[in-house]
């Protein structure tokens, strides 16, 4: 029975404890209930926040959303805002790099207008030196104009007084005419009469020679007023060349004694002209070779054909021409004014003899040196 009660009081000891222990379980889940009130309370207020929060989220997230939208926009905006500016600023970097060319260009063109300005000053300044110079050579033609009309008004006047010396020589040379013919006729008739042994025949001889002068200066006086009055005809037949050679030099020769004049050759051909007046020239360029060679013993006469032409030249061994004077020699009354006063004559042979061939197409050409002589040549074209 002991045993039992023990057992008894142990088994109610640990009921006891059981007991204890349950109600202190349950006093724990109370408790736990409690809390858990409190805690679903918390959880639900917690909940209620949440939402609220989450209510406040999706508003935040709505308006996020439409945020991000607007910015989504405005990025494609601002996308399409910065291509743009891309664009503009390439087309500005184009238009940067066309400028730059053409400011190059324009660098460039700058340089060029300065070397066109720098070129057409330099031409501006030749244009105003060649102006100037015109200028000059204006102001010299004016003087140079001044000085032809004064000389044309000299001329004017010389030709006046040559056309009035001319009419005056023609007059008087027809005056001298009939009276010189008279003094010839006698002449011959008293040198018939007289033997070369009188006393008075060399003086008859003498008179024969000065009537011959004066018979060749009127002719040449008559000849002048009509070459200067573009009157001279020439009278014009054929003829043996060499005739009028040896015809001219016989009538030069007889009255000088102290020149042998020599013909080297002669002209074998038939020539058409005025056989008197080329005589005449001949006998002109003779006279003054034997004139003007008073020293010397002999005068050459040269005569040939040679490329269609003929040619005539007399030389003598006189005093020669000065080369300054050489071209004034066919001028009318020209005579070299230093030994003009030493020779008789009066400066009209050269000017007709010129005349004369200058009628028959043809020049002349003279070659001289002083102290040494002289060569007259004289061509014609053969015809
Ligand atoms: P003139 O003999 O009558 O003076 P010309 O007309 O025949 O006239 O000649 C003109 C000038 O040419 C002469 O005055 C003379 O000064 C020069 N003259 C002509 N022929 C010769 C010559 N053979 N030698 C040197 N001078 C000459």
């Amino acid at each position: 029975m002991e045993d039992l009660a023990e057992q008894l009081k142990f088994a109610n000891k640990q009921l006891e404890t059981a007991i204890a222990e349950l109600l202190y379980e349950q006093q724990e889940k109370a408790k736990r209930a409690a809390e858990l009130i409190l805690a679903n309370i918390e959880l639900n207020f917690q909940n209620e926040e949440k939402e609220k929060r989450a209510a406040e989220l999706i508003l935040a997230n709505t308006e996020l959303l439409f945020q991000n939208r607007e910015k989504e926009d405005r990025a494609k905006e601002l996308i399409i805002a910065n291509r743009e500016l891309v664009f503009q600023y390439q087309e500005k970097q184009k238009r940067a790099e066309e400028l730059v060319i053409a400011n190059h260009e324009l660098v460039f063109q700058y340089q060029e207008k300065q070397k066109r300005a720098d070129e057409l000053d330099i031409a501006n300044r030749e244009l105003i030196f060649q102006n100037q110079e015109k200028q000059k050579r204006a102001d010299e033609l004016a003087i140079a104009n001044t000085e032809l009309i004064f000389q044309n008004e000299e001329r004017e006047k010389r030709i006046i007084a040559d056309a009035k010396k001319d009419e005056f020589f023609n007059m008087v040379s027809h005056e001298l005419k009939t009276p010189l013919t008279n003094i010839k006729a006698i002449n011959q008739i008293l040198q018939k009469s007289l033997n070369n042994t009188d006393r008075a025949y060399p003086f008859i001889t003498r008179s024969n020679q000065s009537v011959l002068r004066l018979e060749r200066l009127i002719e040449d006086l008559l000849d002048v007023t009509k070459i200067n009055s573009g009157e001279i005809d020439l009278n014009v037949s054929e003829f043996f060349f060499t005739d009028i050679l040896t015809q001219s030099i016989d009538t030069v020769q007889q009255i000088s004694a102290q020149h042998k004049i020599v013909l080297e050759n002669s002209v074998d051909v038939f020539y058409t002209g005025d056989q008197f007046r080329l005589e005449r020239v001949i006998i002109n360029l003779l006279n003054n070779a034997i004139k003007y060679s008073p020293d010397a013993t002999q005068v050459k006469v040269s005569a040939f054909v040679k490329d269609g032409q003929i040619t005539v030249c007399i030389t003598d061994y006189g005093i020669g021409i000065a080369k300054e004077d050489i071209n004034q020699l066919f001028k009318r009354f020209f005579r070299v004014s230093k030994i003009a006063k030493q020779f008789q004559g009066v400066g009209l042979g050269l000017y007709i003899a010129a005349e004369i061939v200058k009628k028959h197409n043809g020049t002349f050409s003279i070659d001289s040196e002083p102290g040494v002589g002289s060569s007259f040549c004289f061509h014609l074209p053969v015809n």
